[in-house]
């Protein structure tokens, strides 16, 4: 039985109960976090903490509790779980109202939070490598806020998997921004591009460590995003978030990217990635 959190209280997640007048689940009027745990230590805690807090601003609910407050729940669902390598997931709703779209008064935030066994390693993901689809980027104009209103992202990774790809690869006007649930990395001789960090893309906590090691490592890299051409003529291309890590990409709409198996880059920053998380 998985273990859980929910508004001050460890419970199994089975016993946790929420109200249907919670603005969660009638308006989607929530945010949420999710944070990989490498050796029961949360990895990069400051930065998902950070985001969480911008969430909460940019959506104005109240943020519930203090840094150090957050830090003591995901520790303490941790420990309860008995996990090594695993994924906190927080969620923040406005709260319980009666039916209203405006903002209720005295109101407090519903805190919920779940941890999942880490996926044993998906090997195919980086011996073979993943397929893309290319879809129409059909979200709102705020995706750069981590907000549990997912329906679009929901549709596009099923019509992903409805064409048997892992993730589809959102292009607006042309452009490259992301995947449905993954920032995008295209490579063309030996320069690495990603889109900017801006209102059209999630600003992805393994997208900025993956910028870092290649700035660090002197690789070539543009925050540009690349057009739906750029994509496809490809030598490669990877997907990051906090579950996938850095994934290559080896079809796109069934054609395959450059040579068909995970390139070269990709191996260098994997392994990058891999040291990074020691
Ligand atoms: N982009 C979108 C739309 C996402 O939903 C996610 C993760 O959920 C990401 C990018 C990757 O973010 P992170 O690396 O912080 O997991």
């Amino acid at each position: 039985m998985s273990q859980a959190y929910l508004n001050g209280e460890y419970l199994p997640l089975e016993e946790c109960k929420v109200s249907v007048l919670d603005r969660g689940f009638i308006f989607g009027d929530a945010i949420y976090e999710l944070i990989p745990v490498y050796n029961a230590k949360p990895f990069c805690l400051e930065a998902h903490l950070e985001r969480l807090a911008r969430s909460l601003d940019q959506t104005m609910i109240s943020n519930p509790h203090a840094n150090e407050e957050w830090q003591h729940i995901i520790n303490s669902l941790i420990e309860q779980s008995g996990l090594t390598q695993l994924s906190v997931y927080l969620q923040v709703t406005r709260g319980v109202a009666k039916r209203d779209h405006a903002f209720p008064v005295n109101i407090s935030p519903t805190v919920f939070g779940m941890t999942s066994a880490w996926p044993s390693a998906n090997s195919n993901m980086y011996e073979k490598g993943l397929a893309v689809v290319t879809a129409e980027d059909i979200r709102w104009g705020r995706c750069d806020i981590k907000v549990t209103s997912l329906l679009a992202n929901v549709m596009k990774k099923q019509q992903a998997v409805e064409s048997n790809a892992d993730e589809a690869i959102l292009v607006r006007d042309g452009y490259v921004l992301e995947g449905a649930a993954t920032n995008v990395f295209v490579v063309k001789d030996g320069q690495v591009m990603t889109a900017p960090k801006n209102n059209l893309i999630l600003p992805g906590i393994t997208r900025d460590v993956v910028v870092e090691l290649l700035t660090d490592n002197n690789i070539s890299l543009v925050e540009q995003a690349a057009t739906a051409q750029q994509l496809t003529q490809a030598d490669e291309v990877w997907i990051t978030s906090s579950t996938k890590e850095c994934a290559p990409v080896t079809t796109i709409n069934g054609k395959p990217v450059g040579t068909g198996h995970p390139g070269n880059l990709w191996q260098k920053v994997y392994r990058l990635y891999q040291e990074r998380k020691v």
